[in-house]
């Protein structure tokens, strides 16, 4: 029986009611680096400073008194002893990853006396559901991100911009939507190439993300075109953001082939108001002051209003 415990590959403890380890088998010598005579009939949470005193008692409290087994989960705390992980394929982890189940013992006298806790190294496990959960987030961050600006692409900026409207609809909080269109972007290809193009949309979304703050949400509409939700922000202020973005992307000199490059932006702005039949309707109003903005000469910032409807229909 002694045999088995101890060429388990599992650590095997056995604490009396006093929490005084009764029994400490090899995986518990070699993994903790603390000989049985070093640890036998020391208090468990003497020898590991690391072990939180009260969980453990609560834990071994209901395994003396109810006679149930107790589990605890790398999961829910990754040890409950800290050995240094040494086993070169899970170099990875710094320590080994543990799950523990806590069983009652049974003396000859029919009560509990004893508990033993079983401690099961599932490192390998722990550091393969951790690297599959890094990729899938990795996955999912790039199913939503434009590869050329690192933006939101347009699927997924469609999705908050739907889910913003939402908002807007249980809890009255405005935004603003602002979209804009570089001007001329056609000739900057056909002057300085694709290359150069690519930069300039790169510099724009830079310049972009610089000018907003975190919570604003920034998506790459199209080729040349860009949208941004500028959460809990009134008209008023959008426009301001929406002159200085404007101004920026202005100054801003494009350097290729040591040629600059400089080039303006047309924007149109929509603030969430009772009147704004869905999300589709919402980017259709930002839709129009950007081409309202195109048609009066570009570089320049319009914000929606029922007259400006009037004016691009009468203009045909
Ligand atoms: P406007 O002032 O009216 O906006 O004129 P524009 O020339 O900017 O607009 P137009 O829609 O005529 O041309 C946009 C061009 O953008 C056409 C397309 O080839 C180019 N384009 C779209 N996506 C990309 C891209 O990712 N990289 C580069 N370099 N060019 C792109
Ligand atoms: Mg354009
Ligand atoms: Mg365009």
């Amino acid at each position: 029986m002694m045999g088995v415990l101890h060429s388990i590959n599992a650590g095997i403890v056995v604490i009396d009611r006093d929490y005084k380890i009764t029994l400490w088998n090899d995986f518990m010598v070699s993994r903790s680096g603390k000989r049985a005579d070093a640890a036998m009939g020391k208090v468990i949470f003497d020898l590991f400073d690391e072990i939180p005193v009260n969980w453990f008692r609560r834990k071994v409290e209901s395994v003396f008194t109810l006679g149930n087994r107790a589990f605890t989960t790398w999961e829910q705390r990754p040890y409950l002893m800290k050995f240094k992980n040494f086993r070169p394929i899970t170099g990875v982890a710094e320590f080994m990853y543990q799950n523990v189940t806590f069983i009652p013992l049974l003396g000859v006298d029919g009560n509990v006396n004893h508990a033993g806790i079983i401690i099961y190294d599932v490192t390998e496990m722990a550091v393969g559901k951790q690297a599959l959960e890094g990729a899938n987030n990795e996955l999912e961050r790039l199913s939503r991100t434009d590869r050329l600006t690192d933006l939101y692409n347009r699927g997924y900026w469609e999705e908050c911009l739907a889910q913003e409207f939402a908002r807007y609809k249980r809890t009255g909080q405005k935004a603003t939507l602002v979209m804009f269109d570089i001007d001329h972007f056609k000739r900057i290809n056909d002057t300085y190439g694709h290359q150069a193009g690519d930069e300039v949309i790169r510099q724009v979304s830079r310049t972009l993300r610089r000018t907003i703050r975190k919570v604003d949400i920034a998506g790459r509409y199209g080729g040349e075109e860009f949208a941004v939700i500028l959460v809990d922000t009134s008209e008023e202020n959008a426009l301001i953001l929406a002159e200085r973005l404007r101004k920026r992307i202005e100054e801003l000199s494009v350097s290729h082939d040591k040629q600059k490059i400089q080039f303006t932006i047309s924007l149109g702005l929509s603030m969430l108001e009772e009147s704004v039949t869905g999300y589709t309707n919402w980017l259709e109003r930002a839709d129009q002051s950007l081409y309202h903005s195109k048609e009066n000469g570009r570089n320049q910032s319009t914000v929606f209003s029922p007259q400006l409807i009037k004016e691009l229909k009468s203009a045909g």
